[in-house]
């Protein structure tokens, strides 16, 4: 074997690099959504076709991309929303690492189409690798105030990926999961999700000011699941680990029959508004559930979770989908106990109504 040690070609290099963020349409998805709400999006329609591997089109309201920025939203860490490193630690933005675009214009065929209400007319360009495309470039259509942005043949120079995605329709189901999921929390925005020739929307929301949390869970849950339905506050502004919490948790009634999952818990955390993954977290409540509630039981837990950003690190992988916090452990215990006891509180008054 040649030992030799080379640099890597720079497009390899971003290759890898793009394949660690868009490792599937659903994680697309994602990163296009947060671009949306990132833009003040009020509105954000998304139509895939073929589960996101033929194409994926996301359309928003949102402040748009001006046409002297249209040569960089592609390149790599070149962002609107952070300067310097400490910017971190006070985010509000769901992006920073401009690396999304990047990496979608490095595994499919990106097009982008945007205007800013400055502007009188749209510009639209593709991108490939990072650049505009050979051979094209930035041309005025027409378009509203906001941004079109469209991705075809994610993975075409991919093949091991492109055979690794498993149907189609197993993609879609990701995708509604997560678009249900982020249109949840974002009650100001109108979400709406499409397939291939569908007329209507598999996900839906209305996005009016004064739509709640479960309003919108009605809508994309089913009204079944919000009947035997709890909620908790916690703030915890004495301990050394101050918090927020909201949460919404399903009692020992409630039997799912969910769209996206079988027979396991949905779980849904937001932290300081971001969509991720706690596993930690999401095992305590598991066990919790074990404990009161019958097997064939699939419990929903909504936790939003607001607390200092100085104590958390959101940049722990490129696709954004897990942070560690300070405290988790006295965290995690407060959350669960709080829940524990309303539904404890909660199934011992409907026994006692029950048996009366
Ligand atoms: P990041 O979100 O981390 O900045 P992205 O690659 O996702 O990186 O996006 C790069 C830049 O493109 C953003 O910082 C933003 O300025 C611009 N952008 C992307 N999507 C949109 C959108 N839907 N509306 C307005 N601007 C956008
Ligand atoms: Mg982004």
């Amino acid at each position: 074997m040649n030992r030799k040690i080379q640099k890597l070609d720079e497009t390899v290099v971003n290759r890898i690099a793009a394949g660690e963020i868009v490792v599937r349409p659903c994680a697309a998805i994602k990163e296009l959504v947060e671009n949306s709400l990132d833009a003040g999006a009020h509105t954000i329609q998304i139509h895939v076709k073929q589960g996101g591997l033929k194409s994926i089109e996301i359309r928003d309201d949102g402040c748009g991309i001006s046409k002297i920025d249209l040569p960089l939203v592609c390149q790599r860490f070149a962002t609107s929303k952070l300067k310097n490193f400490d910017d971190l630690y006070h985010l509000n933005t769901y992006g920073f690492r401009g690396e999304a675009l990047a990496s979608l214009s490095y595994a499919g065929h990106v097009k982008i189409i945007s205007k800013i209400p400055e502007s009188p007319c749209a510009y639209i360009c593709e991108y490939e690798d990072e650049k505009i495309r050979p051979s094209t470039s930035i041309k005025p259509c027409a378009g509203t105030n906001g941004t079109l942005i469209i991705i075809e043949d994610l993975f075409y120079n991919n093949p091991i990926r492109l055979k690794m995605m498993k149907s189609a329709s197993e993609e879609y189901t990701k995708m509604v999961d997560c678009v249900m999921k982020m249109a949840l929390r974002n009650t100001h925005v109108s979400f709406s999700l499409k397939r291939d020739t569908q007329i209507e929307s598999d996900v839906h929301t209305n996005g009016k000011e004064t739509t709640t949390i479960l309003q919108n869970m009605k809508m994309l849950y089913g009204a079944d699941m919000t009947k035997d339905m709890y909620e908790t506050i916690i703030n915890t502004d004495d301990t050394p680990y101050k918090f927020q919490c909201k949460a919404y948790f399903t009692g020992t009634q409630y039997s799912c029959s969910s769209k996206t999952s079988s027979n396991s818990m949905t779980f849904i955390l937001f932290i300081n508004g971001r969509l991720v993954d706690c596993q930690p977290l999401k095992k305590s409540i598991q066990q919790m559930y074990a404990v009161l509630v019958n097997k064939q039981t699939s419990p929903f837990v909504y936790i939003d979770l607001i607390m200092d950003p100085t104590t958390l690190d959101v940049n722990i992988h490129p696709s954004k989908n897990e942070v560690r916090f300070l405290h988790a452990d006295p965290i995690i215990v407060t959350i669960v106990q709080a829940i524990e006891r309303i539904i404890v509180e909660k199934s011992a008054k409907q026994t006692t109504t029950t048996t009366q």
